[in-house]
């Protein structure tokens, strides 16, 4: 990647997509001190990332110090022809949900009714992704998300219902790595009646899918896989027609060892031995139909491979590469109706002489939200931008938008159901049977929950960020890392490492970040300037812990945690100064946007601080030795004179 901030002289970002390191499809972590499950899972989530990095990534820039400004300042937007179809879409869209979906109902009955899901299908809203030429609508990420984003706001079944069938169901992987005959087959389909579904989760595989006991063997005449095993929580699972199946298929020798194989297959659900065990009820999204589902003797044709042998949990990372910006754009519509919610209770509900909105507590509170809710749009609509683009890796962005917005989502939804107060609490269909207007808080708060568990859960996403954030670092000190790399080999990656560490270490003491002003940012400029100098404060805090902990770094979790918290947070800043001053410039003059942002990146350079001082002022021991002792049962007493719920143990 080149260094793209041209005031830094000296190198401040590793040219990442040159090999440094080791060839391509080495595993470039030393396993050799793990457990062996450790390791297994390891090697699994080593072989299926991406291992180059053929476009420039913004986030990874960051964290090794250069903040790359100009990749950002100059937000993108819409071509009026793509968002009048945008807007005609939702408008459509929006006047029929409105009229003939309750989302109430939908909640109480556990079922979006077969004549919406129909009228969804005749709408196209099955087929938004699906590329012009196979009959879909052939929306951009952007208008797909704003779609996502609008009926999230209003009814979340539903729009779990599209997303999992179209985010990670099969049209995302088809249009990815679809061979044509595969495209042509299929994608009509979701024109007409087709819902499909993603099947990785099993009862022992959640985050680690090197546990995967789901089977697909070749028949002796090579044509077919036959599938066995169960698969848990399949979302659409017992009402589509499609899925995709991630199975174990033979093992491959690698270094005269096995290594576990993951190959995804589209499964006709019509085809003999699949069963639905069981529909799951949740705590949320009470309207979809999620389920455990068992398959026996499950004859598959080998060309419903998708992408290769071997090649699913790739198929499947690089799918949640953009699959996983739904997430943020459906969240970002929760914070909009939060903010709506919480400005009209906060005018007319008054208590002690003022309305709740305007007691400073309550001010504290909308303020929060909405500076919030304009950081969540500027990372949700950047991030969808550029997937459109192409030509900027986001595997980092996206993580962070889900990891961001899910996280902001819960928190704004638990302080509107706070401003609420009693009636936040109450059930919308009980208010409006006694004349109040029914504000959804109680389900939204059910139905939001979720968001920082699937596609990932907000720890597992830090650790992907910590891996992809930590990759340069890794390519350049891997020979050095690993054991049996012979001395001569390491002697030389060793010189290599030196020279290119003496610079970019200096740089990140003495850059540009003193002298840069960011005038082009007016306002805003001091927030760029924070950005800028922080970038290179992370990168050094990186470069110290690395050296501290070396191949123990990547047991260190939670100071991991608060490094990807700190560059989420200055993904975001960055979005949002640049995403108000293009909504200022636009609405001309209207400064309110700038006010939002400062107010954002001032909360975000707080708790960034504060992650900061985490780093170095902490009880890591402490609260190590108190997690295991209560784990290994030294602190059962604590649990004494309660209801036991469970099996005894
Ligand atoms: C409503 C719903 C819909 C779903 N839809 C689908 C679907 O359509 N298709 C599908 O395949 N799956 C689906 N899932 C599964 C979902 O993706 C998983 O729940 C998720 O991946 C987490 O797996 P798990 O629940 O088994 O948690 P686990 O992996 O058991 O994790 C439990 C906790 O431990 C933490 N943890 C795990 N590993 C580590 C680690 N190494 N370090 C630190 N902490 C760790 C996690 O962060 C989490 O907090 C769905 C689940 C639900 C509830």
């Amino acid at each position: 990647m080149p260094d793209l901030d041209t005031k830094d002289q000296k190198p401040s970002g590793a040219p990442v997509n040159k090999p440094l390191g080791p060839e391509d499809g080495e595993l470039i972590i030393d396993t050799s001190k793990m457990s062996a499950d450790k390791r297994s899972a390891m090697e699994v989530a080593e072989s299926a990332r991406e291992q180059e990095w053929k476009h420039p990534s913004f986030a990874q820039q960051l964290f090794m110090g250069t903040f790359a400004h100009q990749m950002i300042t100059d937000f993108p937007v819409q071509t009026e022809e793509d968002k009048k179809t945008g807007d005609e879409f939702i408008a459509t869209l929006d006047a029929y949900l409105q009229k003939h979906l309750d989302a109430e109902q939908v909640d109480a009955t556990r079922t979006v009714p077969q004549d919406v899901v129909d009228e969804l299908f005749r709408m196209g809203a099955f087929a938004m992704k699906v590329p012009k030429q196979y009959g879909g609508l052939g929306f951009t990420q952007v208008n797909y998300n704003r779609v996502m984003m609008h009926v999230a706001s209003y009814c979340a079944s539903t729009a779990v219902l599209l997303s999992a069938h179209q985010s990670i169901g099969v049209p995302q992987p088809l249009k990815l790595f679809g061979t044509e005959e595969q495209k042509k087959k299929y994608f009509p389909r979701f024109r007409q009646h087709s819902i499909s579904a993603f099947a990785l989760t099993e009862p022992s595989v959640g985050s680690d899918p090197s546990k995967m006991a789901t089977e697909a063997k070749l028949t002796p005449d090579g044509k077919h896989y036959v599938i066995n095993g169960d698969k848990l929580w399949c979302t659409n699972g017992p009402i589509a027609d499609l899925l995709v199946v991630m199975c174990k298929t033979a093992p491959k020798l690698v270094n005269g060892k096995e290594r576990t194989q993951i190959t995804a297959l589209i499964v006709e659900r019509s085809t003999p031995g699949i069963e639905v065990v069981h529909r799951c009820d949740f705590m949320g999204i009470r309207g979809i139909q999620n389920g455990l589902l068992r398959f026996k003797d499950v004859k598959v044709p080998v060309e419903n491979i998708l992408l290769g042998e071997g090649k699913g949990l790739k198929l499947a990372l690089t799918t949640l590469n953009t699959g996983r910006l739904t997430l943020p754009a459906a969240c970002t519509g929760v914070a909009k109706q939060c903010l709506s919610i919480a400005r009209r209770w906060g005018n007319s509900r008054v208590q002690w002489g003022l309305p709740i909105g305007q007691h400073e507590a309550g001010r504290e509170k909308i303020a929060f939200m909405a500076s919030t809710t304009l950081a969540m749009e500027a990372v949700s609509w950047l991030t969808s931008h550029w997937a459109d683009r192409h030509d900027i890796d986001i595997r980092i962005e996206a993580a962070m938008a889900k990891l961001f917005c899910s996280e902001m989502a819960w928190k704004i939804v638990d302080m509107t159901m706070q401003m609420r107060g009693g009636r936040g609490y109450e059930k919308a269909s009980s208010l409006a049977a006694r004349g109040e207007v029914p504000y959804p808080v109680e389900r939204m708060m059910r139905d939001t929950r979720i968001n920082t568990i699937i596609e990932g859960t907000s720890d597992i996403m830090k650790l992907f960020l910590a891996r992809e954030a930590m990759d340069p670092h890794l390519r350049l000190a891997a020979d050095i890392l690993k054991k049996h790399v012979p001395i001569g080999q390491k002697m030389k990656a060793g010189a290599k490492l030196a020279s290119f560490y003496s610079g970019w270490y200096l740089n990140q003491w003495f850059n540009s970040s003193l002298w840069s002003q960011h005038d082009e940012m007016g306002v805003l400029a001091d927030h760029y300037k924070f950005i800028h100098s922080t970038s290179h404060r992370l990168a050094r805090t990186i470069f110290h812990n690395m050296g501290l902990y070396r191949d123990k770094l990547e047991r260190k979790q939670v100071l991991l945690g608060h490094l990807m918290e700190v560059g989420t947070e200055l993904f975001a800043m960055s979005a949002t100064c640049s995403y108000a001053s293009m909504l200022a410039k636009r609405e001309g003059g209207d400064a309110s946007a700038i006010t939002l942002a400062d107010m954002f990146c001032r909360d975000a350079a707080r708790r960034i601080e504060s992650h900061f001082n985490a780093i170095s002022h902490n009880d890591d021991q402490l609260m190590n030795a108190v997690g295991k002792a209560v784990l290994a049962g030294d602190m059962r007493w604590l649990e004494e004179g309660v209801a036991w719920i469970g099996p005894r143990e």
